[in-house]
């Protein structure tokens, strides 16, 4: 079944200018990006994304990196698009990530991890309307 996710492009990643890099490497995996966009998020808007994470440890780094500079958010098409994606990006810490994943290639460390991706059908449909309305999305 055609599926879609959300992918971002974080912070580290736009800076070390990978953008074109990680959007050819979903082209080449069979991904259609469907929607993108680049963002400076607020404040409010990475800690209303991440709200899941708000009573971990690393909640305020975490969001603190995450408008340390803009990001591209993007949805991904494809057939189990999410499942897909979550093995592309490799495991959180790009140290232990499979080789060739983009967290391998791209990552520093297991906050500097290069890309978020939705880990399910509920919260792919939440991220995916917490930054597109349906108008942007084709
Ligand atoms: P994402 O949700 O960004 O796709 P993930 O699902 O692999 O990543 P989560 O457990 O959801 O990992 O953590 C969300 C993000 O929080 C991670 O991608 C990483 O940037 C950061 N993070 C996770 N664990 C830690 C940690 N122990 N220390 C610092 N940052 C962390
Ligand atoms: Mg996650």
């Amino acid at each position: 079944m055609l599926e879609r996710t959300l992918a971002i492009i974080k912070p580290d990643a736009f800076r070390k200018n990978h953008l074109g890099a990680i959007l050819a490497r979903y082209e080449h995996e069979g991904f259609r990006i469907c929607a993108g966009k680049i963002k400076f998020l607020s404040l409010r808007e990475a800690e209303g994304f991440y709200h899941v994470h708000r009573e971990r440890p690393f909640f305020a780094s975490l969001t603190q990196f995450m408008i340390s500079g803009p990001v591209m958010t993007l949805v991904l098409e494809k057939k189990n698009a999410i499942t897909d994606h979550r093995t592309l990006m490799g495991a959180t810490d790009p140290a232990k990530a499979e080789p060739n994943s983009l967290r391998k290639l791209y990552g520093a460390s297991i906050e500097e991890n290069a890309i978020h991706g939705s880990d399910s059908p509920e919260t792919a449909r939440f991220e995916i309307a917490y930054f597109f309305p349906a108008s942007e999305i084709f």
